[in-house]
C-alpha cells in the first residue's frame, strides 16, 4: 500500500523537475556528464544521481548501469586530458 502512494508522488516531483529527495530543483543540480547525445546525469545536492532525457524533457532516477557507464566515460576522458 505505501508503494501505491509513494510511486505518484516521485513521478509528479520528477515531472516538476524536483529531486524526489529534499525536493530541491534538478535545473540546479550538479551536472555530471553526457551518457548520449540526448541523455546527461546530474546529481542532486543530497547525492542521488538521474538521468534527463532532452526528447522527453524529463528527468529519470539514474540506473545502476547508467551510474557505471557514465563513470567509465569520466575516466577514459580523464586519462585523454593527460
Ligand atoms: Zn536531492
Amino acid at each position: 500500500m505505501f508503494k501505491f502512494i509513494i510511486r505518484p508522488f516521485q513521478s509528479v516531483l520528477l515531472e516538476r523537475k524536483l529531486c524526489v529527495g529534499c525536493t530541491n530543483s534538478l535545473e540546479n543540480a550538479k551536472r555530471l556528464g553526457n551518457l548520449s547525445n540526448n541523455r546527461f546525469m546530474v546529481e542532486c545536492k543530497c547525492k542521488r544521481r538521474y538521468v534527463f532525457d532532452k526528447e522527453l524533457n524529463q528527468y529519470q532516477r539514474a540506473t545502476f548501469a547508467e551510474e557505471q557507464q557514465l563513470l567509465r566515460q569520466l575516466e577514459k576522458e580523464r586519462q585523454h586530458s593527460k
